[in-house]
């Protein structure tokens, strides 16, 4: 079957900058697509061809069977990663006006609700919280229930009970069979929603895969992750070769029941320790290695993913 959204090799440069190197992909219909990856590294630019307000230099991208440009509105939702409506309107006279964009549209007010914002509330877009904002924006971009729906960083803002009641949201439209393309850095998002997760990094897709077959293949070994002022010179001598972090020492490769054995091991040593945590691989730890690994060491802003657990 034709995928709902596809770019095959992909590129574009902004004066220079390669926002997009070679970029090939395809979203087959139903499926939530996550697009993870630095500041920088292409996803809103990524976003913008495949939804036809970017015109790709190279290569070709196809939404719906059709060049984005020309396939039909009433079947398309988008929510920018700036959004920036007049400020002197409520939420519902917002996503009124969207809905009036379409021929069959939701009720305003039933995808006001459906996202966690009150329909009847009288303040001004621009006097609500960011985390509101973004939920009345992501009812905009779902009024016209699309068959496929592009948000990037929908729940940016978002506090954490509310990204948890969008992700509610998303996986619904899932279920209901919309294609769902999304952008996120937070890792918990795209293990959560993604069928498919893409890392994007340098404009470059530098692995794609489904959430779990990622964190196999990349993630690493199971670890044990101790909060301590000690550093790896002191375990020189000992079974364990542990790394440093920001706060403390990690031991990788440290089955769950051998927990004691890497205490016993700063207690032999006179070595003072906080908070010891055993941890599986996740997202975040594909991220960082294969991110890290494509920026030379270091996310484009110098900042690690945000981690929502
Ligand atoms: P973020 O996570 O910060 O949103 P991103 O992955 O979405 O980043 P893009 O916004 O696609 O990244 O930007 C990719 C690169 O292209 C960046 O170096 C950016 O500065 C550059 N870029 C994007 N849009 C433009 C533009 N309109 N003009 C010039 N450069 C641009």
């Amino acid at each position: 079957m034709e995928p709902v959204v596809a770019a095959d090799d992909v590129s574009k440069s902004y004066d220079g900058t390669r926002a997009l190197d070679g970029v090939s992909l395809a979203v087959p219909a139903g499926e939530v697509f996550a697009l993870i990856g630095p500041n920088g590294a292409g996803k809103t630019t990524l976003v913008r061809c495949l939804t036809g307000t970017a015109t790709p230099d190279t290569g070709s991208v196809s939404l719906l069977g059709e060049s984005p440009r020309e396939s039909g509105r009433e079947r398309l939702g988008l929510l920018p990663q700036s959004f920036d409506p007049p400020d002197r309107l409520t939420p519902r006279e917002l996503v009124a006006y969207y809905a009036g964009l379409y021929e069959d549209a939701r009720r305003p007010a039933d995808a006001l609700r459906e996202v966690g914002v009150d329909p009847d509330t009288e303040t001004w877009y621009g006097d609500l919280s960011g985390g509101e904002q973004r939920r009345t924006a992501v009812a905009c971009a779902l009024v016209n229930d699309p068959d496929v729906l592009f948000v990037d960083e929908p729940t940016t803002g978002v506090d954490p009970a509310g990204r948890r009641d969008l992700w509610e949201v998303f996986e619904d439209l899932a279920d209901s069979g919309t294609t769902i393309f999304l952008t996120t850095h937070y890792m918990a998002e795209a293990e959560r929603l993604a069928d498919t997760v893409g890392l994007l990094a340098d404009g470059q897709l530098v692995a794609e895969g489904d959430p779990s077959s990622l964190v196999a293949e990349y993630g690493g070994d199971s670890r044990v992750v101790v909060e301590t002022d000690a550093t790896p010179e002191a375990f020189a001598d000992a079974e364990f070769a542990p790394r440093a972090t920001d706060d403390g020492l990690v031991f990788e490769d440290v089955p769950a029941t051998d927990i004691g054995r890497v205490v016993d091991a700063f207690d032999a040593r006179g070595l003072a320790f906080g908070a010891v945590e055993w941890r599986e691989p996740d997202l975040e730890d594909v991220y960082l290695a294969l991110a890290d690994d494509a920026t030379d060491g270091r996310a484009a802003d110098g900042r690690s993913p945000e981690v929502v657990r």
